[in-house]
């Protein structure tokens, strides 16, 4: 059986593993490789690691760095297809949809390629007769990534170029249940120059989020993963004195108004409810219909689905694959049969769908539709993260607005319309994070930032773009003085401007 272990201080781990995880093929149902599971010793290792790379590394040119970048890119590139397919692998995603995930990470690469300029203060000369004053950007120190199984290679690549480009050293603790594509990426990173232990990679669970959470050599953390979990490790590495961005679970809505192109409407549903199999932080997984507009909405949704091919995701026919492992499938199976007994119409069951050239044993559930679903029933109010598209009718705008600022979630929302002044009115008002208009999944680019509100963020930074690199630096202000034949002389009261 394949092994997966650590990537600590530029070299695989070669140590015992005291425990392992199993990682499967979702669209075999069979195991495909054992992950170690890092104990308290090999946490402390990853970071020592760190530690000692620390000081050579934010001493390291901004130019230097820079080459490091851009070399580590083209790797990234040159070994794209490689990458994806170890995420469809191992999370069950469709190739083209792997491939457009390893595609948006090297975006987030190609902006950190920037960092001579992203590193720019300001410089103010004469703030005083003779003083001058500026502002520089430091690296923060160790920083720790935990990443969820949804997307391996993406949602660290939000984290560790800037991390890294910043002058910071890095450990990463991916998902357990897709490991293998950081470990590439940090053979890659050694390929492009990056000296030993900048770039770490423990594998695990609990313990070893924890183990980096209470150390004292960890000084920030940048998590993605459920709510409950974000929760933990903001409190508890705030409680241990770190800088912490937390990224939370999300209930996206999507709010038609009946002026909409329902043919666009129905597409970007689909599409936005059912790619990756839901499996996505901004699928789309309310649809909130304003009258009159339900009935037609959910029939051309219907009939879009029929179509769809459900198969393994190294097959090219296959629009969606499998859910990542068999308790998660089983858990967002349940909703259905809930969503049926609180009141709400099954009008497509994904547990009927047909899946083409899969195994039996594949961890299968075809898209599948709950209509007239409240706000009180459980498959409202808690995040399904599987491929089921709840249906809500409000009578009014307002009522929709109303519905969608009433959630704790506040990852993404879209409106669909064809009247630019109420698509205005709708971004002005949306308590939400990143809002599309007429665009169903609304990922910012690199150079923006990307983060929700409410319960889908803790803590106040989101990830790359300019906010990225404020995460990953702590400012500094200098005030200098060369002395000149006037500087004064001796002066007991409080420095002000002359
Ligand atoms: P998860 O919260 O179960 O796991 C995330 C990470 O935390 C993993 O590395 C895991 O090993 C670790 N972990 C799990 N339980 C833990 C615990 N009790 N204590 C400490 N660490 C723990 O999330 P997941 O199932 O891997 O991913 C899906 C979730 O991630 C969904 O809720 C989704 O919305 C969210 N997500 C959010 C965003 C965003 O940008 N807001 C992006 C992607 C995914």
């Amino acid at each position: 059986m394949r092994r997966i272990t650590h990537w600590i201080g530029g070299k695989p781990w070669t140590g015992e593993a005291r425990r392992q995880g199993d990682v499967y093929d979702p669209a075999t149902g069979q195991i495909r490789a054992k992950v170690d599971f890092a104990t308290a010793a090999e946490v402390s290792a990853a970071v020592a690691a760190a530690a000692q790379a620390l000081p050579a590394w934010r001493r390291v040119s901004l130019s230097r760095r820079s080459q490091i970048l851009f070399a580590f890119r083209e790797l990234v590139r040159r070994h794209s297809a490689e990458l994806a397919a170890l995420i469809t692998a191992e999370h069950g995603k469709v190739a083209s949809d792997a491939a457009g995930e390893v595609a948006r990470g090297l975006e987030v690469v190609e902006f950190a390629c920037g960092i001579p300029h992203l590193l720019k203060g300001a410089f103010s000369e004469n703030v005083s007769t003779g003083v001058d004053s500026y502002s520089i950007r430091q690296p923060v120190g160790v920083v720790a990534g935990i990443t969820p199984f949804n997307f391996p290679a993406m949602v660290p690549m939000w984290m560790f170029p800037l991390a890294i480009a910043c002058g910071n050293t890095f450990v990463l603790k991916p998902s357990e249940k897709d490991p293998s594509a950081p470990g590439l990426l940090a053979q890659l990173w050694a390929e492009a120059g990056l000296p030993d232990g900048v770039f770490n990679v423990l594998h695990g669970d609990k313990a070893a989020v924890d183990g980096l959470l209470t150390h004292p050599d960890v000084a920030a953390v940048s998590f993605v993963g459920s709510t409950p979990v974000a929760r933990h490790v903001y409190e508890t590495g705030a409680a241990h004195g770190k800088r912490v961005q937390a990224l939370g679970g999300a209930k996206n809505h999507m709010v038609v108004l009946p002026d909409a192109d329902l043919d666009l409407a129905a597409d970007a549903a689909v599409s936005a409810g059912f790619g990756s199999a839901g499996e996505r932080c901004m699928a789309i997984s309310a649809l909130v219909a304003v009258d009159p507009v339900g009935d037609d909405l959910v029939a051309r949704i219907r009939e879009r689905i029929g179509a769809l091919r459900v198969g393994p995701g190294a097959d090219e026919r296959s629009e969606m694959g499998p859910l990542v492992t068999r308790p998660h499938r089983d858990r967002v199976a349940s909703y259905l049969d809930a969503g049926v007994a609180q009141g709400a119409t099954l009008a497509v069951d994904g547990r009927v769908h047909p899946v083409i050239g899969g195994s039996p044993e594949g961890f299968w559930l075809g898209p599948s539709v709950l209509d007239h679903v409240t706000a009180r029933m459980s498959c409202y109010t808690d995040e399904i993260f599987g491929p089921v598209l709840c249906v809500l009718r409000v009578r009014s705008y307002e009522a929709a607005v109303d519905l969608v600022n009433a959630s704790p979630y506040g990852n993404g929302v879209a409106v669909f319309t064809c009247d630019g002044g109420a698509a205005r009115r709708f971004v002005s008002q949306a308590q939400i994070g990143m809002v599309g208009v007429n665009v169903p999944i609304p990922v910012p680019m690199a150079y923006y930032s990307f983060g929700g509100w409410k319960a889908s963020l803790f803590g106040d930074t989101h990830v790359h773009g300019t906010e990225g690199v404020r995460f990953y630096t702590r400012g500094k202000v200098v005030t200098s003085r060369w002395l000149d034949p006037s500087h004064g002389g001796v002066n007991l009261g409080f420095p002000v401007s002359s």
